[in-house]
């Protein structure tokens, strides 16, 4: 007999890892270079040199016992240096290794913040559409999710409704930036107004609400946009990053969170969380992995090809009637669907052996999602496709 608590969450299992079950059924059966599988934010660029370069120096040259052994729930320290170190210098910050928690991922990091603040009934906000994992992590701690509509003209977060919508309840508010599913980079004035209602909001009722900046898509920006760094505008902020995307380690389950001095109570909260990551489960985050991250922390991804696979997708759509934002980050098209039902636009896609998402599945029905980290020629070859998938809807 499974937990009541578990019913609802194998109900509602993820369409998007459906459409990853439903892309390898199809391959088997057309061959991969005739499905154009654009539902999982897979990287399809290899991780740089220098993490193969790392992993046989450290497995070659280091102490085994140290590599793969346990330490401080927390990670390294000389890693945690290390990646404060490189922070500071990119973003002007003074984090110390002590403001680093080593993570599993940014899941787990989101997981462990979660369950240090939050209590039953107490309200975490979100901005649609977002990434629906949030509402699991958000129940996993008996809290409610509460969702903010989404501004469809710009996709940057809606302030008037968020703010009407902050209560004496509210622990902690989720942003995401560059954004899954909508590619949006959130703008400094944007923050800085997302701040200044926080701030007031705290004072009205004299409570602490937590800013989660969750940013895996940080190093995948466009155009010279800049990506604000949130702890420079509101206090209580912490940020979850994660080298699944910027690296293209998804499968190694390597992060971390910064828990700045200016948090409030932040010792408390530092200790918490490195409390949380081990009765989580996830004990402490890969040894091995943490140390690679110590030796790679400057290195950079090919973002030069998820560009061109984004100029390539957008202007293709675009020229063939269909209406989506151009985005800035990130490696997603949130496409407009040519009807109202966009599954009905999925399900037609499959025809054409084209795989996206349904907005839904991220809060934001009537859009679909296509993930551009794939290659080239899928993105060339899938034009072709799309333009008989117009011919019937646009
Ligand atoms: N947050 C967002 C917005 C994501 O898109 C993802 C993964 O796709 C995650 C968190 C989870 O990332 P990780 O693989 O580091 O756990």
């Amino acid at each position: 007999m499974i937990a009541e608590k578990m019913k609802p969450f194998i109900r509602n299992n993820s369409a998007i890892r459906m459409m990853f079950e439903e892309g390898n059924r199809l391959k088997a059966l057309y061959g991969p270079e005739n499905v154009f599988d654009f539902s999982l934010g897979n990287p399809s660029v290899p991780a740089p040199e220098c993490v193969k370069e790392a992993i046989i120096e450290l497995v070659n040259e280091e102490d085994p016992l140290v590599v793969h052994g346990y330490m401080s729930n927390a990670g390294f320290e000389d890693v945690r240096q290390t990646i404060a170190g490189s922070l500071n210098r990119r973003f002007g910050t003074c984090f110390a290794a002590k403001n680093l928690i080593m993570t599993v991922g940014a899941a787990s990091g989101l997981n462990i913040m979660l369950k240090a603040v939050v209590n039953p009934g107490e309200e975490v906000i979100v901005f649609a559409p977002y990434f629906l994992e949030y509402g699991a992590y958000v129940r996993n701690y008996d809290g409610v999710l509460v969702e903010i509509t989404p501004d469809t003209a710009t996709f940057q977060p809606n302030l008037t409704e968020f703010e009407e919508k902050i209560t004496p309840k509210t622990r902690a508010v989720i942003v995401n930036s560059p954004h899954n599913p909508t590619g949006v980079v959130y703008s400094e004035e944007t923050i800085k107004k997302l701040a200044a209602i926080l701030e007031k909001k705290q004072k009205e009722y004299g409570t602490v609400i937590y800013l989660i900046s969750d940013e895996p898509y940080r190093e995948l920006a466009y155009d010279g946009v800049e990506v604000p760094y949130l702890t420079k505008y509101y206090a209580n902020t912490v940020v979850g990053y994660s080298y699944s995307k910027s690296l293209s380690l998804p499968g190694e389950r390597i992060g971390y969170l910064v828990i700045p001095d200016e948090v409030d109570q932040s010792e408390e909260l530092i200790a918490a969380v490195t409390i949380a990551n081990r009765i989580s489960g996830a004990v402490n985050a890969p040894s091995l992995m943490q140390k690679v991250i110590a030796k790679c922390v400057d290195a950079e991804c090919d973002v030069a090809a998820y560009d061109r696979n984004r100029q390539a997708l957008y202007n293709g759509l675009t020229e063939l009637g269909f209406t989506c934002i151009k985005p800035q980050g990130a490696f997603y098209l949130f496409v407009k669907s040519p009807v109202e039902d966009e599954k009905a636009f999925v399900e037609a896609g499959k025809k054409y052996n084209i795989l996206m998402v349904p907005g839904s599945s991220f809060a934001c029905p009537g859009y679909v999602r296509l993930a551009y980290c794939v290659s080239y020629d899928t993105i060339m070859n899938s034009l072709p496709q799309f333009a008989k998938l117009a011919k019937e809807f646009v």
